[in-house]
């Protein structure tokens, strides 16, 4: 294992061990001994030693017993909880998960609200603000305690820009510098990332992906988009628009897609397709409990996966073909990167098997034999949580890096 989910060029780093033992200390299930992350690095006792000690001394990592049921328990290092606070949010389209978390990544304080994206910059940051100081006012925190922020959107995150370019699903975001202004606001160091990037990071580290070198992370909600980790490490392409499975073309005479195009993905198998496809079966006329919700255009995409679990056969055609277009999409995606795994994560995916079969039946007919014999597709383990849990991860590597390099 040997990732860094953090942005120091690598050649302006005084002790690469060090940072590489923080890693290995953060992201190994049930924790690491000294013997251990010896032999993982390559490296002597002695040496092991000497970082270690230093690390202990200041104040970043601790000794602690491990996890076993029965016999002694090994003695492992853990990251010093203790020493502050990070705070990961994840804002979609519709809502915003801001997660309270201390320096060993655990959880301790969770909210989530509704928003509307199109309301714009401005009046959702000054939105979060207020859930931020009202959050720290409930956990007795002050601003200082909280050492870094990031904040997941969706769109492309313009690398080093800390701003979105052109996001087809947060008009009135293009180029607003998000990442200055929230720095400015609170004081405190901020990092900006994609969404389903940090969904990718967040299963990776603490989910369904845990130890997966090669691993995509679809974001499945009104949006689609693509968290990909290609040889450990997150693959942004040359501009940080990479991922963007929602503009795939499914159909070339299509519906016409936010972005422009007509029969991407997005505009097929995304939250307002779902709920577009149930109003045009209502209509129709079909015998489905859609028709006895609520006014029929306004049927939204959870009224959809909602009737689905309660075995309506419409809803549940609806998702089937929903998974279908995923498939394909995926197919795609399998054909070109060869990852071992796919986590299908966002609103869209807590009703599992409905999704899943279609997707996986889809994956293996339409992709090459070679690219998914080892291939698994499963949900989301960190459930809503993997862009905000993404978020925890990144806010910690900035912090982290960067207090061991003072
Ligand atoms: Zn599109």
């Amino acid at each position: 294992m040997s990732t860094f989910f953090w942005s120091v060029p690598k050649e302006n780093v005084k002790n690469l061990n060090k940072h590489a033992i923080i890693d290995l200390i953060r992201f190994t299930p049930n924790g690491i001994s000294r013997v251990e992350l010896a032999r993982e690095l390559n490296l002597t006792r002695a040496a092991i030693t000497s970082i270690i000690n230093d690390l202990q001394a200041m104040g970043i990592v601790d000794e602690v017993e491990g996890q076993i049921r029965s016999g002694r328990k090994p003695i492992v290092l853990e990251i010093n909880p203790h020493r502050g606070y990070v705070v990961g949010m994840d804002m979609g389209a519709t809502h915003v998960t801001m997660l309270l978390a201390n320096y060993a990544a655990h959880v301790v304080k969770d909210v989530e609200w509704t928003i509307d994206i199109d309301d714009g910059p401005q009046k959702i940051i000054s939105q979060i603000d207020e859930h931020l100081h009202q959050m720290l006012m409930e956990m007795n925190l002050r601003m200082e305690e909280i050492k870094a922020i990031c904040l997941g959107v969706p769109g492309p995150v313009v690398l080093r820009g800390g701003m979105v370019s052109e996001p087809p699903i947060m008009p009135g975001w293009d180029k607003f510098p998000i990442e200055s202004y929230i720095q400015s606001l609170w004081d405190v160091p901020v990092t900006l990332g994609n969404d389903a990037e940090l969904g990718a990071i967040g299963e990776w580290a603490y989910g369904a992906g845990r130890g997966e070198e090669n691993l995509a992370y679809v974001k499945v909600g009104r949006g689609i988009g693509a968290g990909m980790l290609l040889d450990g490490q997150i693959y942004h392409g040359a501009d940080g628009s990479a991922g963007e499975i929602g503009h795939i073309t499914i159909d070339e005479n299509g519906p016409l897609c936010s972005c422009g195009n007509r029969g991407c993905l997005e505009a097929m198998a995304g939250g307002n397709a779902v709920a577009k496809r149930a109003v045009e079966l209502v209509k129709k006329g079909q015998r489905t409990e859609l028709s006895t919700i609520r006014p029929v255009d306004s049927i939204q995409s959870k009224d959809v996966i909602a009737a689905a679990c309660n075995g309506d056969l419409v809803a549940q055609q609806i998702l089937s073909e929903t998974g279908a277009h995923l498939g394909t999409a995926i197919a795609g995606l399998v054909n070109l990167f060869n990852p071992s795994m796919i986590i299908i994560g966002g609103g869209v995916s807590q009703i599992g098997d409905l999704l899943l079969e279609p997707i996986r039946q889809t994956v293996q007919k339409r992709s090459l034999r070679m690219a998914s014999k080892r291939l698994r597709i499963s949900t989301a383990l960190l459930g809503r949580r993997s862009s905000a849990m993404g978020a925890v991860v990144q806010a910690l590597s900035l912090i982290l890096h960067q207090e061991i390099e003072n």
